[in-house]
């Protein structure tokens, strides 16, 4: 089974349709791993400069909590009620109205043993004071063996300490000093905490100074945790890497607007459009380009082509001119077969074409012969038939040689085609020195006179024949019929009785001419 083709125009259309999808995956991998990975950086830059401000704003937190602790731990009378309480001291600072000042919910000092001798705790909205004392360590080895969630560094006091704890009533912001005199030289004289909630307005609070949204938490399952979460938009971002699973930790989750990358996403999507529309728009263009200037004009030339194969060349117009490639070919095309139509015209005038005499040979004699005899035939008109042939030829071509008896042949056939009148008149080499001459619509007497013409414009030429027995120059006899072509008449016949007729001629001496009625068909 042979295999179909594609035309040029569906190959090219195929194409077309390759290069548009494969340029729109070319476009989706350049925004999918391209683009995208870089709006995703610059989003977690973005991340983590919001999540070191709040970072930054938790631990100037704690260096508050922490310069407040050291102011008291390091006050001689903090100092002197460690080592010996006493209720003055209590009753003046030890109150409800110190923890409100300083905003603290938790207050805890330990003698230099160890042991808690004062205890304070804020109160909630109900004026309750907060259970925070379920969390109060009775001693400083208790109060150590709490992890801290979120610490920053303690510097060069490794007694000293700021971080934030969990408790029953949330997060907890503490500082733990030593017990220390005023120019803040030894020996420690106990332990100070104080502490600060996390509560959620506090947590506002801090949120606004650091001009990012975040919330605090505890976790202790890190298994399938990610650094970084974008969800609608948010990014979800964690203080430290999980090192050790199942050690408590605070997660620092910081909201922020992921703006740049939805912008990112929306001209991507647009460009993405954009540039579909356009690429699609530009193809169409293209197509119609390519239909237009190469494709139609082809379509026109094959056109042509397949006119010219089974039609006339001369008959069909030639495709409309264009100054391009393509009509240049098409030019050269038709110039071809303009060249092809001259050379088939030549060679039909030679197939039909007497080489030596140029007048008509044997085969367009037939030809004509035939087409005549129909058609008188189908009109009941009249045909003459004239067989004509040189006297002593033999001798002549013997005695001159032959190329002189081939001018005498031209000269013959000249002076033959000099004898008849109508254009409709055919004068043939017959063979040899004989020729025919077919007069349509002639009689026996027109025949008469046209073969006396000829026997008398041959030897009008006056060609010398010195071997000749009738005449010292060169002489024809004719043999003629006339008649008119009926029912089962053929033209062997003519021939027949035209040759007779020349017979005659010829027994009659030569140089002369004979002719006959064609004989009626014989009924039998
Ligand atoms: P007749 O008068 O009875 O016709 O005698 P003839 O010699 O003409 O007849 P014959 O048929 O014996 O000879 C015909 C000669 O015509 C023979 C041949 O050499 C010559 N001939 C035929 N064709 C050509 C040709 O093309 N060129 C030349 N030069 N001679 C030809
Ligand atoms: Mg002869
Ligand atoms: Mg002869």
């Amino acid at each position: 089974m042979p295999r179909r083709q594609l035309s040029i125009w569906h190959k090219f259309l195929l194409l077309c349709l390759l290069f548009l999808v494969l340029l729109q995956l070319l476009l989706m991998g350049e925004v999918r791993l391209f683009l995208h990975p870089l709006v995703l950086s610059m989003e977690k830059q973005f991340a983590d400069s919001q999540q070191h401000r709040v970072a930054m704003v938790l631990q100037r937190e704690l260096h508050d909590l922490q310069r407040i602790s050291q102011d008291w731990s390091s006050w001689d009378s903090l100092y002197d009620y460690a080592s010996a309480p006493n209720p003055t001291f209590a009753n003046e600072n030890l109150i409800p109205e110190t923890m409100d000042g300083l905003e603290l919910d938790l207050f805890l000092l330990y003698d230099k043993e160890g042991r808690l001798i004062s205890s304070l705790t804020s109160q909630d909205e109900a004026g309750m004071p907060r259970a925070l004392t379920l969390l109060i360590p009775p001693d400083l080895q208790h109060l150590q063996l709490f992890r801290a969630l979120f610490s920053r560094p303690s510097g060069d006091k490794t007694d000293s300490f700021e971080g934030i704890v969990p408790t029953p009533s949330g997060l907890m912001a503490i500082s733990l000093q030593p017990v220390l005199h005023s120019d803040k030289q030894g020996p420690v004289n106990g332990a100070l905490l104080m502490g600060r909630l996390l509560t959620p307005a506090y947590l506002d609070h801090l949120a606004q100074i650091a001009g990012v949204p975040f919330s605090l938490s505890q976790v202790s399952a890190p298994q399938d945790f990610s650094r970084y979460r974008i969800e609608d938009h948010r990014v979800t971002h964690v203080t430290e890497p999980w090192q050790e699973p199942g050690v408590p930790s605070l997660l620092l989750t910081v909201q922020v607007s992921s703006e740049l990358g939805q912008l990112a996403g929306e001209t991507l999507e647009y460009a993405w459009v954009f540039t579909a529309v356009a690429l699609g728009g530009l193809t169409l263009v293209f197509i119609y380009l390519i239909h237009r200037l190469v494709l139609r004009p082809l379509r026109q030339l094959e056109q042509y082509v397949g006119l010219v194969w089974r039609n006339d060349l001369q008959a069909i117009p030639a495709p409309p001119t264009r100054n391009d490639e393509i009509g240049r070919l098409s030019n050269s095309f038709v110039g071809l077969l303009d060249e092809l139509a001259i050379k088939q015209q030549i060679l039909a005038r030679y197939s039909y074409e007497d080489s030596l005499t140029g007048i008509a040979n044997r085969r367009r004699f037939e030809e004509v012969f035939t087409q005549a005899f129909l058609r008188a035939k189908q009109a009941s008109g009249s045909l003459a038939l004239l067989m004509i042939d040189v006297d002593y030829f033999k001798p002549f071509n013997d005695h001159y040689g032959h190329p002189e008896g081939d001018k005498v042949l031209q000269q013959v056939a000249m002076a033959i085609a000099r004898s008849v009148n109508k254009v409709s008149d055919l004068v043939a080499r017959y063979g040899g020195e004989e020729f025919v001459v077919l007069l349509e619509g002639a009689d026996l007497a027109v025949a008469h006179q046209v073969a006396e013409r000829i026997c008398q414009n041959v030897a009008q030429l006056d060609i010398p024949h010195a071997s000749s027995r009738c005449a010292n120059r060169v002489t024809v006899s004719c043999g003629y019929t006339a008649g008119i072509p009926q029912g089962k008449d053929n033209g062997r016949r003519w021939h027949m009785v035209a040759d007779e007729s020349l017979y005659q001629a010829k027994g009659a001496g030569r140089n002369c001419a004979r002719g006959q009625q064609l004989p009626p068909l014989s009924s039998g």
